[in-house]
């Protein structure tokens, strides 16, 4: 199995994370580790460095933020994200969050930034990770405008948008809500097998957040919940579920010496 968008570089593993990475070895294949913040990026690459064909990295800016940068600081990311590109598989996560962001005038600011991470992408055929909350009809419409080719949602909620997303070919994360979200469901079930990809979110989304309702850290062994519940959903085996989600996030991100 292999998670496919987690956050390895949170604080919330500053005190064990080499041995949150020990547990991942011995259950998956690999790793995607989504660094959403610029003050994250030289722990991410760390640990890409140091596990390499286990750890890949997604660079990116969570949308949640769109308010704490200046345009200069932004240009300069950029430039960062264009010297090192060698070094990460995808942008992202990327995207539209209008329950963070209230505001017309950052929203439209989400979406100017959104367009050029579409386009940074596009210009070195490198996938998009995309994050998007209360704004599932925008952001489809902005990548269809910009004929993203290349698209994973990550934690996509829109249930009735999955005929849309699995005809534009795009992929679609499933993470430990689907153990209690009815939405969550309904998507696993519609989604084409080859379209899906596992995923945790960790440290968020622990899957006894769903539960149980209580605060636990998650982490990328998390997938393996995920798998059993999509089995049961789609009525196969957990092994074709592994195996194909394995398969497909190889594919797709072009992983190398998986
Ligand atoms: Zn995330």
């Amino acid at each position: 199995m292999i998670d496919s968008h987690c956050h390895l570089e949170q604080h919330d593993y500053d005190s064990d994370r080499n041995e949150v990475i020990a547990r991942a070895r011995q259950k998956l294949k690999a790793v995607i580790t989504s660094c959403a913040h610029p003050r994250d990026f030289d722990l991410t690459m760390k640990m890409v460095e140091e596990n390499k064909n286990f750890i890949f990295a997604s660079i990116g800016m969570h949308p949640e933020f769109i308010k704490d940068f200046s345009q200069k600081q932004i240009d300069d990311y950029f430039q960062l994200l264009e010297e090192n590109k060698d070094r990460y598989i995808s942008v992202g996560e990327v995207g539209l969050d209008y329950s963070w962001v209230k505001e017309d005038e950052w929203r439209q600011k989400q979406k100017e930034l959104f367009i050029q991470f579409i386009e940074f992408a596009k210009e070195h055929k490198k996938p998009l990770t995309i994050h998007c909350r209360d704004a599932y009809e925008d952001t489809v419409k902005i990548l269809e405008q910009q004929d993203a080719k290349q698209v994973h949602l990550h934690l996509f909620g829109a249930n009735q948008m999955v005929k849309q997303v699995a005809e534009n070919g795009w992929y679609v994360s499933i993470g430990p809500i689907v153990l209690s979200s009815k939405k969550h469901f309904q998507i696993s079930r519609d989604m084409p097998m080859e379209l899906l990809l596992l995923e945790t979110d960790a440290p968020w989304n622990a899957p006894q957040v769903f539960t149980e309702h209580v605060k636990v850290r998650n982490e990328p062994t998390s997938v393996e919940v995920v798998a059993m519940k999509i089995a049961e959903i789609k009525k196969i085996d957990f092994e074709q579920v592994a195996k194909t989600t394995d398969e497909n996030t190889i594919k797709f991100f072009g992983l190398n010496g998986v």
